[in-house]
């Protein structure tokens, strides 16, 4: 899997005093956390950090690129909604076990272990398009299971708005890369545990499973003749209750890109 990081407001938050005592005019360390990350404060303003803690954060904030403030904001809601689920009861309903006060998640064949402050562990890095739609996914305030039915994106709740963007960012780059190199899709299945799957009109048409009760597959035709190759993106009807689009569509953009990467360092 390819190895990224990004600055989260769980990796600042994690440094800070954890009292809350609000002298940073803020309402909670992990508000002042995101606030930091977003450009909004700066370190200086928690009275509580000692230089040597101000130093190695100040090089870690110059090194990794920063996510924007929406994107912060989004985080800390994640992060303090995780906080308030009874792992428990959650772990059967999204297809996950519960291990030792965790949540253990399968994606791409990877187990990610949450623990109940929203922090992950995975035999890879956690990947920053993981991170958030899977924290989305666990919170989730409904939940159903795999129901065997493909639908477009379109036809996934606030789907119709996201299919532009879809098709432009998603389904036409994974086109053109497995244009370009013929063994990707297949490698894909032995790469990311996805399943092949038949009766589809494709050359190649795969199941993955980014999150259990997320399943999504993916057909496609090579180019015969004049007709150029198609590729489309489905999702299990289950998708649209299970995460929101923009989740959805933030998961798959992502997963793309690792694939871009996976085809130029391997072909
Ligand atoms: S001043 Fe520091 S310790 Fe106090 S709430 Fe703000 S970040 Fe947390």
């Amino acid at each position: 899997m390819v190895r990224e990081k990004v600055l989260t407001p769980l990796e600042i938050y994690k440094v800070l005093e954890q009292s809350n005592c609000k002298r940073c005019m803020l309402p909670s360390c992990l508000a002042f956390a995101a606030a930091v990350i977003s450009g909004q404060k700066k370190l200086d303003d928690c009275p509580m950090l000692t230089e040597e803690e101000k130093v190695n954060l100040s090089a870690t904030l110059q090194k990794r690129s920063t996510a924007t403030p929406e994107q912060s904001e989004f985080m800390v809601k994640l992060l303090e909604k995780i906080q308030t689920i009874e792992f428990s009861h959650r772990a059967p309903e999204i297809g996950a076990k519960y291990v030792d006060e965790h949540l253990h998640v399968v994606s791409l064949g990877k187990v990610f272990r949450i623990n109940a402050k929203g922090e992950m562990r995975s035999e890879c890095h956690i990947i920053p398009w993981v991170q958030a739609p899977l924290l989305s996914y666990v919170c989730h305030p409904t939940h159903q299971s795999v129901t065997g039915t493909w639908s477009s994106c379109r036809e996934l709740n606030g789907g119709i708005e996201w299919q532009g963007l879809f098709t432009s960012r998603c389904e036409a780059p994974l086109r053109q890369l497995a244009d370009a190199n013929p063994d990707l899709l297949a490698d894909i299945v032995d790469l990311f545990m996805a399943e092949e799957v038949e009766g589809f009109d494709a050359d190649i048409a795969l199941v993955l499973y980014p999150f259990p009760h997320i399943p999504i597959l993916i057909c496609y035709q090579m180019a015969d003749g004049d007709l150029d190759s198609e590729l489309t993106i489905f999702f299990d009807e289950c998708c649209g209750s299970n995460l929101h689009i923009k989740s959805i569509y933030t998961l798959v953009a992502g997963l793309v890109k690792m694939f871009e990467n996976i085809a130029k360092n391997h072909y």
